[in-house]
């Protein structure tokens, strides 16, 4: 067994348990470990592994949990061990120059979502992370490569002379120039260059490590590998240009206070879960646009039962951004679309009994299918769903006129499902005693409740509450640690000590926040509580710049 064999099958065995690792992450996450029979295993994994937050040093780059942190220590452990058992100038030049190769091979297969990453259940998150730091160690392994080979080029020869070198060369600067056009800067400010930009030097560089790595000689089993590897690659990238081309669609766009609500019909109904994304193509946005496609929540899905659960119908909110998004145009009549996905995990929000939610701004999006599977299930017959409860901060509140309109239609839906089960009720003591309903003791069984906390509005400082207790306005910034503390409470108080899910569709900074209180929570679920259950989103809507001024609020 040759080097570049050994090295093919190690990092497989890190991406093995990478994949394991957040196959475990994913089900702790959601609850749905059914080997961790044992409570107490299961909550010292949760506890100490996969939920709990580490300093906001390493949080900032990107390490949230022990687990992440295990993640990194395995690709750097394997990377640093494959170098330092190299004896020699040469061996190093080689094994360096091969570790690049197989890293770069490795992150084709955990960048974007695809259809096989989707299917072992990788969080977008962990995958995002090993992505860059598979990159990183890439990047130090290539000046590793680079400097053991330039010095030991004897003085007087020029360097870079054979075509082999050429190609070294140009793989080395190609490196280079996608890292620097990797950083967030340019993300945040030019993803479409950003994007194009590293697909191109992505395929300019492997076809570049390629020619330089010709005048060596591999082993049969090495050359079956490298070729696999490539095949899976050119797989996935056909596979997703594919998707996408198959998945037709037309999409009408209503636009309310600037806020766009992107109403998708798919010509082949596909299966949809709460908390899931798609990515939507719209060419006739502008020239360029039928090269980009961007991800956005399923708002809300039209379900048929007839279709096996399948949704021909979807609905996305859209925040007007700066690119595609601000050239989106409001489009009544139905044009023509490209739609990949669903992807992402889907929360298992139906086993819990109390369902927190938190957003700011537009992470409401990825909460409002969830609370509306959760009803649908309510309206199908009993289920686990005790109390829904959606605490959403935005800066103003005209903005999210649209989106606010959905929760109310969400609120209805729960009161509709509270007056036909009061009627059922009804016509069951009437047949035994004659008696009238109690329409009003009936509002009780709603489950659905939301808080909104407006940072900015005339009534700063206020705040104000439905009739029914199922509307609450605070004209202030959301404490997120508090509010948490408060939410808990109340559904200890309640009696309700089923188990609860927290959800979260918010700033890094509100995560962040709102992780590090649920730390408190662990410690007194220890003592004995019910269980509770935290789970983040990958998506956070950056915090945006504010305008002042609103319309009244109604409660
Ligand atoms: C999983 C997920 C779900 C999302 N759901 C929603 C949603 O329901 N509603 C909503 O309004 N927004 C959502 N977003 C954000 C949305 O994808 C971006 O706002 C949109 O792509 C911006 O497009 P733009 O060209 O106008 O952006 P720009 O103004 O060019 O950039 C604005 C920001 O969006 C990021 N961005 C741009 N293009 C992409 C892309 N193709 N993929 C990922 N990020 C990109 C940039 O890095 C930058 O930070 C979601 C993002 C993710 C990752």
């Amino acid at each position: 067994m040759d080097i570049i064999t050994a090295a093919m099958i190690i990092p497989g065995g890190a991406l093995l348990g990478i994949i394991i690792l957040s196959f475990l992450d994913y089900h702790l996450r959601n609850n749905s470990v059914p080997y961790f029979i044992l409570r107490h295993s299961k909550f010292f994994a949760r506890k100490y592994v996969s939920d709990r937050p580490l300093h906001r040093y390493l949080r900032s780059v990107g390490i949230a949990t022990p687990l992440y942190l295990i993640g990194l220590f395995s690709i750097l452990a394997i990377n640093i061990t494959v170098l330092a058992i190299s004896k020699g100038r040469v061996v190093l030049t080689k094994r360096s120059g091969e570790a690049v190769l197989i890293n770069l091979i490795l992150l084709l297969v955990c960048g974007r979502p695809n259809v096989f990453t989707e299917h072992v259940r990788v969080s977008q998150q962990f995958k995002n992370f090993t992505h860059r730091w598979l990159s990183i160690v890439a990047m130090a392994e290539c000046a590793v490569h680079l400097t053991a080979a330039l010095s030991s080029i004897r003085p007087g020869t020029r360097p870079f002379t054979s075509a082999a070198g050429r190609a070294g060369l140009t793989a080395a600067i190609g490196i280079a120039v996608l890292g620097v056009f990797s950083l967030p800067f340019v993300r945040r400010h030019a993803y479409e260059l950003f994007l194009n930009i590293h697909i191109s030097l992505t395929v300019i560089i492997i076809a570049a490590i390629f020619l330089h790595l010709d005048p060596f000689n591999f082993s049969e089993p090495s050359i079956i590998l490298l070729i696999i590897a490539g095949s899976l690659c050119a797989l996935l990238i056909a596979a997703r240009i594919g998707i996408s081309l198959w998945n037709r669609a037309k999409v009408s766009i209503v636009e309310e206070n600037g806020l766009l609500k992107a109403n998708i019909m798919l010509a082949r109904p596909r299966r949809v879960c709460a908390g899931q994304y798609v990515f939507l193509r719209v060419p006739s946005t502008s020239a360029l646009s039928i090269n980009e496609s961007h991800p956005f929540f399923i708002a809300s899905w039209d379900q048929d039962e007839k279709m096996k659960n399948k949704a021909r119908n979807i609905t996305a909110l859209i925040q007007r951004r700066e690119g595609f998004t601000r050239l989106l145009r409001a489009q009544p009549t139905a044009v023509r679309a490209f739609v990949e996905g669903p992807y992402g995990e889907s929360l298992l929000a139906a086993d819990y009994g109390n369902v927190i939610l938190f957003a700011s701004g537009i992470g409401v999006a990825a909460h409002l299918g969830c609370i509306r599977q959760l009803l649908n299930a309510l309206d199908r017959g009993p289920t686990r769903t005790q109390m829904i409860s959606l605490l959403w901060e935005v800066d103003e509140v005209e903005p999210w006129d649209a989106a606010i309109k959905m929760v109310h239609d969400l609120l209805d839906q729960d009161a509709h499902r509270c007056d036909r089960e009061t009627v059922d009720w009804f016509e069951m003591q009437n047949n035994a005693t004659g008696r009238r309903p109690n329409l009003i003791n009936s509002r009780c069984r709603f489950v659905f409740q939301y808080t909104m906390f407006v940072r900015h509005h005339p009534l700063a400082g206020e705040s104000r509450k439905s009739r029914s207790g199922r509307q609450h306005w605070n004209f202030k910034a959301m404490d997120a640690a508090s509010t948490l503390g408060q939410e808990l409470a109340k559904v200890g108080l309640d009696g309700q000590r089923k188990r609860t899910l927290i959800s979260v569709s918010a700033t890094s900074g509100m995560t962040d926040v709102i992780r590090s209180a649920y730390v408190r929570t662990l410690e007194v679920e220890e003592a004995g509580r019910e269980e509770v259950v935290l789970h983040t989103y990958d998506f956070h809507p950056e915090e945006l710049p504010i305008s002042i001024g609103a319309v009244d609020v109604k409660v």
